[in-house]
């Protein structure tokens, strides 16, 4: 078992810096492939996490890296199919109950992602939690030199030959590595958690997307019988103050949400991004971190699985065809996000009920165009595309 044993090992051949489902792919793959890999994750797993549906198919993944079967046993629970009042006002239903891979997912995030930890740790990976990554640096060498806290306190730098930021959407070490993103949206989830005031009578489990106006709602009931809500629209001063407002005007999600304890309202960016570059020689970015989806094509958790497998199978190779490896997966993730941005803009295409609306309208451009390189980060854009 791959114990966070840093002040005795700072060496590794690869870094991965978080520990969400991406980082966690990779590094089990690299362990398997016997490399000295470690993971570095500022949580202990233990707070909200959100991006809980998955797509049947994500049982291949799961099998690929051996933990089908503690994922049966992990409490997550089976969905039917989503429901969909997109493009007309009284939802259809779109069921799993013909697909091979069998139902969908409805999972608790923590448990999910602490149980990728724990088997990443027991394939030979050095877990860390409680780990954050602060600056990172190249060595003469050409390798890496990490900087990290814990609980606040700097550790003893750890040197590795390889980076993988697994960071996620948020670009926390992309100054340090010289990269950018090419920002497409200014999308945000306004995301609540609810628990039910009384016993829910046969809940209707699949998930729930609604279109409106301004936006789109998504709900699913979790495992715990909490529901999570979150309304999707564009980045704008008070949005906060109006999730009421918005909320009444989404009919079949409000039912849902009646006699429910609303818990803390959470805005998170959910714009669709690409990194440039995805990788170099010495580094590369997997999952949200390398490319991110709008949630309506329900791509997130799915993606960054199959990113992460990608990265370590490419990082397993001989160092002798390392560089080829790498620039096949950049292309690959260059390719995936094209075909996703066609996918993006049919979903958007399929809802013309309100044609004057900034928000569907800006959706409704073809061929979608990304903003302007100048713009400031998603939270901070005012209004419009
Ligand atoms: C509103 C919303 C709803 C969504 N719904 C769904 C859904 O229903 N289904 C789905 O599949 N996807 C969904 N997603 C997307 C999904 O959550 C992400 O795509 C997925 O979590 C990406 O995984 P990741 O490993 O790339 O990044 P993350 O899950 O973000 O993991 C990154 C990890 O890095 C750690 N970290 C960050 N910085 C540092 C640092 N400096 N040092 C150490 N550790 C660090 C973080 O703590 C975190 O554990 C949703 C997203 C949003 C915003």
């Amino acid at each position: 078992m791959g114990r966070c044993t840093l002040e005795m090992t700072p060496e590794f051949d690869v870094a991965i810096v978080g520990g969400g489902p991406a980082g966690c792919a990779a590094g089990i793959v690299l362990a398997h492939a016997g490399r000295r890999v470690v993971i570095l994750e500022r949580s202990t797993y233990s707070t909200a996490r959100v991006g809980e549906t998955l797509p049947p198919d994500v049982r291949l993944l799961l099998q690929r890296l051996g933990v089908w079967s503690r994922f049966c046993g992990g409490g997550h629970a089976p969905t039917p199919g989503v429901a969909a009042a997109w493009g007309q006002t009284e939802p259809y239903t779109n069921d799993f109950i013909v697909n091979p891979y069998g139902p969908g997912w409805r999972i608790d995030r923590m448990r999910f992602d602490d149980m990728l930890a724990t088997a990443a740790a027991e394939a030979g990976a050095v877990v860390c939690r409680r780990t954050k990554v602060r600056r990172c640096y190249r060595e003469a060498s050409g390798g890496w030199r990490l900087g990290a806290s814990r609980d606040g306190q700097p550790l003893r730098p750890l040197s590795s030959a390889f980076l993988i930021d697994a960071t996620g959407r948020t670009p926390t070490l992309w100054r340090h590595l010289g990269a950018r993103r090419i920002v497409h949206d200014r999308l945000v989830g306004l995301v609540r958690f609810m628990a039910p005031a009384s016993a829910v009578d046969s809940p209707d489990l699949r998930a729930l997307v609604e279109a409106t106006e301004h936006g789109w709602w998504y709900s699913a009931w979790l495992p715990d019988r909490r529901l999570v809500v979150a309304l999707h629209t564009d980045a704008v001063p008070g949005l906060r103050a109006q999730w009421l407002t918005h909320l009444a005007s989404a009919p079949h999600t409000s039912a849902r949400t009646a006699g429910m304890r609303p818990e803390q309202l959470r805005v998170l960016p959910a714009n669709s991004q690409l990194r440039r570059p995805i990788g170099t020689r010495t580094w590369l970015a997997v999952g949200d971190a390398a490319a991110a989806h709008d949630p309506i094509t329900g791509l997130g958790v799915y993606w960054a699985l199959k990113s992460g497998i990608a990265a370590g199978d490419a990082l397993a190779t001989p160092t002798s065809d390392r560089a080829s490896e790498i620039e096949a997966y950049a292309q690959a993730v260059h390719e995936q996000f094209e075909l996703y941005l066609t996918q993006r803009a049919i979903y958007y295409q399929a809802e013309q009920r309100w044609p004057d609306s900034p928000f569907w309208k800006c959706r409704h451009a073809d061929p979608p165009r990304p903003l302007p390189a100048a713009q400031p980060p998603a939270s901070r854009l005012q209004a419009g595309c």
